[in-house]
């Protein structure tokens, strides 16, 4: 029997959220997700697609990483798929931190864990339950290539010049500070698909990509390949959040400290958790802000100027390093779906050959599509992005290649 299926697992501290693939069509067999892990109140949402089955749900204590993935395998194998099937060809892992060492998917062994592990420093909240869920998935399944793929991989072809801050290079060097990016996932999905929406090849073409979801980065794709992106050591750098404040000065964070006494931790909750749209209007959700917008909300309406004002100047700024730009696109949460984001943000940019077509802008889709004007000099796009899909696919290509042949990394 061949094994064709893959499965995706993104494990958080306290969630599991997984998609068992099929790598014959790219279809979903199932998808789902466990949350509250360690709590009481944990829940496993569970839809097996391949058969059309209604979702089902769980509720009841799941005390750890280990007992959510039996969960899921006991789910799954109610409708055949489970982990024990020999179509089950890998395990694509997310892992949100591969400093500057992984920059391709790699089959995981002993020296990847250690490496993940490594870099804890850099993603306290991140890689600690990455590695939970790699360890346990490797504990289910001895025998089976698990691969990780990450966050930041599609982000290391940034030349120095985009990489590094203007700070004293030994200290930088000492605590491996450098703009790292994340969504690289996604990234890289948009750009290749929006490639694809252009009937071009990657290599051809030059895209801006805005992921705007919950979390928000900008990145500048040449020929496939990412110079700039938006967010730096951290998730925190860049656009304005849901909560997260994106670009600040930082002596906004000495002030805080030398003159509002506040300490490092509520700095760091503040500027994460507590700021971005929630801060400035006390909602976090583009439906919510529009709707108040819509209402005659001055806070939420200053709340989505602010938004917008820093989307525009990281367009024109990645315009300016591209040189020469042929798609715009949005994609994640925001961007898939808020027309009225889509719009301000490209209003006014005639004089660099971007417009958005009204009517083509309020269509509500799922596919891939172009929201520019057809005799536009720049498209502008709709690409939907599909990380777990990309994650298996990467998954499934590095198996298929390596079948046997352990792991493969490049080093720093
Ligand atoms: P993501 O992190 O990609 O799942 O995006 C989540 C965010 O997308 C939510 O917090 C909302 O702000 C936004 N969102 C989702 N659906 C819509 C919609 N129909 N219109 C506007 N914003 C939306």
């Amino acid at each position: 029997m061949s094994s064709t299926r893959v499965l995706v697992l993104n494990s958080g501290s306290s969630s599991v959220k997984y998609q068992l693939l099929d790598m014959r069509d790219r279809g979903r067999l199932a998808v789902g997700l466990v949350e509250r892990i360690g709590e009481e109140t944990s829940r496993l949402r569970h839809t097996p697609l391949h058969s059309g089955g209604e979702t089902r749900e769980s509720a009841g204590p799941v005390p750890d990483h280990e007992a959510a993935l039996k969960a899921v395998s006991a789910e799954l194998a109610k409708d055949g798929l489970g982990l024990d099937s020999p179509e089950l060809a890998a395990i694509g892992h997310r892992v949100v931190h591969g400093g500057k060492r992984f920059t391709e998917p790699t089959v995981i062994d002993d020296t990847v864990l250690a490496e993940i592990e490594r870099l804890i420093p850099v993603a306290p909240l991140h890689n600690p339950a990455n590695l939970t869920g790699i360890r346990t998935a490797q504990a289910l399944r001895p025998d089976l290539p698990q691969v990780a793929v990450f966050d930041t991989a599609f982000h290391t072809t940034m030349p120095e010049s985009a990489a590094r801050y203007a700070i004293d290079v030994r200290t930088a060097d000492e605590h491996r500070i450098r703009r790292y990016g994340f969504h690289g996932t996604s990234h890289a999905y948009v750009s290749r698909a929006t490639a694809e929406l252009l009937g071009r090849a990657p290599e051809e073409v030059n895209v801006i990509v805005l992921h705007l979801g919950n979390g928000a980065s900008a990145s500048a794709v040449r020929g496939g390949k990412c110079v700039e992106t938006s967010m730096g050591l951290t998730p925190l750098e860049g656009l304005v959040m849901g909560t997260r404040s994106g670009d600040l000065d930082p002596a906004v964070i000495f002030h805080l400290v030398r003159v509002g006494g506040m300490s490092m931790d509520e700095i760091d909750t503040l500027l994460n958790k507590r700021s971005g749209l929630t801060g400035l209007c006390g909602d976090n959700d583009m439906r919510e802000i529009r709707r108040r917008v819509d209402e005659g909300d001055e806070r939420a309406r200053l709340a989505f100027d602010i938004y917008i004002h820093r989307l525009k100047k990281y367009i024109g700024a990645y315009y300016a390093v591209l040189g020469r730009v042929d798609a715009v696109v949005f994609t994640a949460g925001v961007g898939e779906n808020a027309a009225p984001v889509r719009e301000a943000a490209i209003a006014d940019l005639e004089t660099l050959g971007l417009a958005v077509d009204a009517e083509l802008n309020a269509v509500r889709s799922d596919e891939a599509r172009l929201i520019s004007p057809a005799d536009s000099r720049v498209a502008v796009a709709v690409v939907p992005t599909d990380e777990e899909l990309e994650i298996a696919t990467q998954t499934y290509a590095l198996v298929g290649r390596d079948r046997g042949a352990g792991s493969e990394r490049v080093g720093e």
